[in-house]
Formats: structure tokens, C-alpha cells, sequence
């Protein structure tokens, strides 16, 4: 055993990304007293309220829910202007966050982490960046986000466009024109359902690419009042209670339904029906009948509710049957929870292209050529979503304990413990990773994730132990645990991107957690229930300081 000092480190914990989840694990880090540096790619912090800053890009759940719960004072003088904020104001929420609690001058923008290397004698990962500057580190915190790395359409010469053409998750500073302007949107996920109403109410013609329809549904904003944001000032401690409960599986604060779809009768199901359909953003789901996702007859039902809805918006007929999906219940496939989806499809400028019908032959330099024909545009949006799950972490030439390289290792899908660590990748944590979240209001999720990940580095501080690397045992654990639960997870759609099925290639793995935040909250007091953390914990230097 050789000894060693903290010299041998340029920061104990380095935290990579500085989104929502990399700030929070950079305030953490900071406030337990350890040296610590973040490294984010992009030019400013924010993460993917940095990067898709798109027109009408908002949130879906509450602001106040989605936001941070560490401090009354920040709860208190942040004035959210809306329940479901729009991005400009949750960037500005962000910086904000990072100047009260003085983050921004551990923060490095602008540097792109392309290699991370573990040395096990040293103990520490070596972290370089696309510069070539190099980083050790004790602990690493890889704070890099499920919705990180765009993904475009295999179409035939995209690059040949000649037009503006961008990815809603690498969108430009620059403000976009769209008045006048002839727009293509491809894809009908949240990202590209945001956008239509809004582009369309400016730009002479918007074209939406649909490959599969979505069960959409109104957001049903509403400015906060001043009341309102009374209660939630006086109500604070309650709201973070149950919304940071392992008790609360989805994270929101949404009232249950109290009651089963076989308690009400078929006139009272409609007339519930109709109330939800009125239930601010995911309250379709969480406060919709308690087996909603159980029961297909139920789901059947409220399906069809959506179709009638949906036919009784859409003025042509033909449209509106192409916008009912065929493939999936509700909630089979994360739904977009978006304010005038439908009523947009009767625009004069507005028209669906149905690649069901009409599959893409390819993109040039003047526009899109279909089966159906060739139709010229200035702007592509491309809404067509992100390797999800493992896309940043598989990119970022991760080298663990004897020999690991995670880009082939997880060529067949991530394999890892809670969510956020791996056998073989010592002192490597990834909250927000793969089989991370289990679907419902991310932020609540990975804090669970950042807030065990500080306590245990804390805890092996104290104690000695230098060294956390979940064992093969409780990796293959939680596997195990996915695997099981998978099939009865309500994302249960496998040609979603929880499957990585929207990439081309990538193995159809199920990439949520299913068991939710009690299962990960049950293992993770298992793990920690033992001085050693089950042998996940282990001291490989003599105390110098002793
Ligand atoms: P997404 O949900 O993955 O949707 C991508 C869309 O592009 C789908 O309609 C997909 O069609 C289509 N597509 C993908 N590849 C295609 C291809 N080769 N050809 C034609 N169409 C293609 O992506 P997203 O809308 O960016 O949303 C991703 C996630 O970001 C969401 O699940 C959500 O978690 C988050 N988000 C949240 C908000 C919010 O309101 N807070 C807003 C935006 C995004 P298929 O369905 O056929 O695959």
C-alpha cells in the first residue's frame, strides 16, 4: 500500500455538466467542504435548459416542484412567473442559483470532457478535456443528463440542406426568423409539439413530420398569483416533504384520484374523464383513475375519450384520424403535455405530413422529398430527440478498473447500480444516468441520487475509506431488479427512446428505473446500513494525516 496526499489530486470532486442535477452536486460538494470543480460543455450553465432554448420550449411539470428544495430563502425569492415556465426564465432561475450559493467561480465553461481514465494505483481519475487539459480527481460526478446528445433522422443528405437546420437541443443563440418563413418540424415528441402552435402563429407555412402519433393533452398553464405564491411560502417545509418523499413514486404534488375506474359508472367515468382532461400537465397520469395504467379496459376507455377530443379539435377528418395514435395506450410512451396541439392543425399554414404514408427519401439542398413529393423549405427543425440514457456517458471515453472501456461494455446496454454507478468504475458516480429516473419529475429523482452520492463520500471521508465501487453482486442486483420490473413499468412501449428503440442500432434495453424512487431509496439504505457499505467502500492508502 503506498501512501499518498491530497497533491496527488487537483480536486477531490469533480462534477461534470452543470445542469439542474451537476449545479445541485457542485453546491453539495462545496457546502461539505470539499475542493471541487465543475466541467461543462457549453458556454453557459443551465444544461438542457442551455441548450434547448428553442421557441415555447417550458417545462411540463410545476415550476415550483421541478425546482431546488435546499433553501427556503432561494424557494422563497424565486417568483416563478408561471406554473410550467418557460425556458428563458428557468436559465435565468439557474444562474441565479449558481451566483446566491457562489458556484460560478468553480464552474469551467466552454470545456468538453473527452476522456476520463481511472489510475488505480493513484486512486483518482485523470479527466481530459477536448483542449487537452487534464484534471485529477478523487471523486467524479458525471452530472451529464439522459437528454444530452441530439439525434437526427437517418435521412439521406441532410447535410446537404442549404437552409437554417437545427436539432431543438442544440439550438442557436442567435434568434431564429421564422415570420415569413416556410418550416419544416420533424417530430412530434414534446420538443416538436412545443413548437408548432407557437411557429406556426408566425412563419407562412409549418409542415409537422409525424412518424407515430402521440397521445398530446393540454398543458393547462396558468399564471402564479401572488396568492398562490403566498401558500407555497407557507407551505414550504409540507411541499418538500412530500415532494423529496421516497413515499411520492412520481415526484409531483398532483391530488390522487382516491378512487379505481370500476368504483364509477360509465356516465361518471366520462365526467371524470372530462376533468382530467382539464388536470394541470402530468396530472393526467398522476391523478387520473389508480389503475390507469393497469387496467387495459380502463385505458381503452380514456383513449377513446382522446380520440373524440381529438376529432372534435381537428376540422378535416383525414387529419385527425392520422393524429390518433394506433400503437400505444396512454402513457404507454411519454406523453407531450402541450397547450393548442390539435387546433393548430387548423391553420391555413399548418399540415401533417404522415411518414407512415409518405416515408422520407431524403433531405437537399432546397427542402425534403417524401414519397408524396418534394417541398421546399428555409428552416428544418429537427425534434427528433436524444440517445437517451446512455448517449453522454458512452461518448465521453469513461476507462475504469482493469481494462473497462464503457462504450464497448455497454454496447449491449448500461449495466449499473442505482442509476448512477457501476462495478469496475471506482469513485465514478452518474446520477441521472441510465435506469436512473423511473419516470414523473426528473429533478426529484437524481436529488435523491446527488443527496445519497454527498453523504456517502462524506461518510468515507470520516471513516477513512477512499474508495466506492459497487461489487458485481449489487450491480447485478439492481439489474436483476430492471429486468423483473421492466415489463410492469407504464412505459411499457417498446419502440419508445426508454428502449433506446429510436436510434438506429442501439440495443432495445429498457432504460428507466421501474421500480421507482422507493426501490431506489430501498437499496440504497441497504447498501449504507453497514460500516463498509456491503464492501462497496474501501480505504486503499495509509491515513497520512492520522
Ligand atoms: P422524443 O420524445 O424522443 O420525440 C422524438 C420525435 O422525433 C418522435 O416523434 C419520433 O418519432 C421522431 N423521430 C425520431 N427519429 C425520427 C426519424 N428518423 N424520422 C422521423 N421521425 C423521427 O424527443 P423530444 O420531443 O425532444 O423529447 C425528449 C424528452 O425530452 C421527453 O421525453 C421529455 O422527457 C423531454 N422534454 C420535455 C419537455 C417539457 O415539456 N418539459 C419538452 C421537450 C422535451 P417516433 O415516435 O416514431 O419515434
Amino acid at each position: 500500500m503506498t501512501s499518498r496526499t491530497d497533491n496527488d489530486v487537483d480536486v477531490e470532486v469533480l462534477v461534470i455538466g452543470a445542469g439542474v442535477v451537476g449545479i445541485y452536486a457542485l453546491h453539495r460538494a462545496i457546502e461539505a467542504g470539499f475542493t471541487a470543480q465543475t466541467l461543462e460543455a457549453g458556454d453557459g450553465v443551465g444544461g438542457v435548459w442551455y441548450w434547448n432554448r428553442y421557441p415555447a420550449a417550458r417545462f411540463d411539470s410545476e415550476s415550483y416542484t421541478y425546482g431546488y428544495f435546499f433553501s427556503k430563502e432561494l424557494f422563497d425569492e424565486w417568483a416563478w412567473e408561471e406554473e410550467f415556465a418557460t425556458q428563458p426564465e428557468i436559465e435565468r432561475y439557474l444562474n441565479h442559483v449558481v451566483d446566491k450559493f457562489d458556484l460560478r467561480r468553480h464552474i469551467r465553461t466552454g470545456q468538453r470532457v473527452v476522456s476520463a481514465v481511472w489510475d488505480d494505483d493513484a486512486n483518482r481519475w485523470d479527466i481530459t478535456t477536448e483542449a487537452g487539459e487534464t484534471v485529477r480527481a478523487r471523486w467524479v460526478v458525471s452530472a451529464t443528463g439522459g437528454l444530452s446528445v441530439p439525434h437526427y433522422p437517418e435521412v439521406e443528405g441532410l447535410a446537404d440542406f442549404q437552409g437554417e437546420g437545427h436539432h431543438t437541443g442544440a439550438w442557436p443563440h442567435k434568434p431564429l426568423e421564422f415570420a415569413g418563413k416556410r418550416v419544416a418540424i420533424i417530430g412530434n415528441g414534446p420538443s416538436g409539439a412545443q413548437m408548432l402552435p407557437v411557429i406556426s402563429e408566425i412563419a407562412a407555412q409549418v409542415d409537422l413530420y409525424q412518424r407515430t402519433a402521440t397521445w398530446t393533452t393540454p398543458l393547462n398553464n396558468a399564471p402564479l398569483t401572488d396568492e398562490k405564491r403566498r401558500w407555497l411560502s407557507d407551505n414550504f417545509e409540507r411541499i418538500a416533504a412530500q415532494l423529496t418523499s421516497p413515499a411520492n413514486p412520481t415526484g409531483f404534488m398532483h391530488p390522487p384520484a382516491g378512487k379505481f375506474s370500476t368504483e364509477d359508472s360509465a356516465e361518471e367515468r366520462q365526467a371524470f374523464y372530462e376533468e382530467i382532461w382539464k388536470a394541470p400537465g402530468f396530472g393526467k397520469l398522476t391523478s387520473n383513475y389508480y389503475d390507469m395504467t393497469t387496467n387495459r379496459e380502463a385505458n381503452l376507455e380514456f383513449c377513446e375519450f382522446l380520440a373524440n377530443k381529438v376529432r372534435s379539435i381537428v376540422a378535416d377528418p383525414a387529419t385527425a384520424e392520422r393524429l390518433i395514435p394506433t400503437d400505444h395506450l396512454f402513457g404507454a410512451k411519454r406523453p407531450p403535455f402541450i397547450h393548442d396541439y390539435y387546433e393548430s392543425f387548423n391553420k391555413p399554414n399548418v399540415s401533417l405530413v404522415s411518414l407512415k404514408e409518405t416515408p422520407f427519401v431524403r433531405i437537399d439542398a432546397t427542402g425534403i422529398e417524401t414519397t408524396g413529393g418534394h417541398r421546399e423549405y428555409d428552416i428544418i427543425v429537427y425534434a427528433t430527440g436524444f440517445d437517451f440514457g446512455t448517449g453522454a456517458l458512452t461518448r465521453m471515453g469513461i476507462r475504469g478498473r482493469d481494462g473497462l472501456d464503457l462504450s464497448t461494455d455497454w454496447e449491449d446496454g448500461p449495466s449499473d447500480f442505482a442509476g448512477f454507478a457501476a462495478h469496475r468504475l471506482p469513485n465514478f458516480f452518474f446520477p441521472g444516468g441510465p435506469h436512473g429516473a423511473g419516470g414523473g419529475n426528473y429533478p426529484r429523482y437524481s436529488q435523491d441520487q446527488v443527496d445519497w452520492i454527498a453523504d456517502a463520500i462524506v461518510y468515507a471521508r470520516e471513516k477513512g475509506f477512499d474508495r466506492f465501487e459497487p461489487t458485481a453482486e449489487h450491480e447485478q442486483a439492481w439489474m436483476d431488479m430492471v429486468a423483473e420490473l421492466a415489463p410492469k413499468s407504464i412505459f411499457s412501449a417498446e419502440h419508445s427512446h426508454y428502449y433506446g428503440a429510436n436510434v438506429v442500432g442501439k440495443p432495445r434495453k429498457f432504460l428507466l428505473n421501474p421500480g421507482g424512487r422507493g426501490k431506489l431509496h430501498e437499496i440504497l439504505s441497504e447498501l449504507s446500513a453497514s460500516t463498509d457499505f456491503d464492501g462497496a467502500l474501501v480505504a486503499t492508502r495509509e491515513a497520512v494525516n492520522a
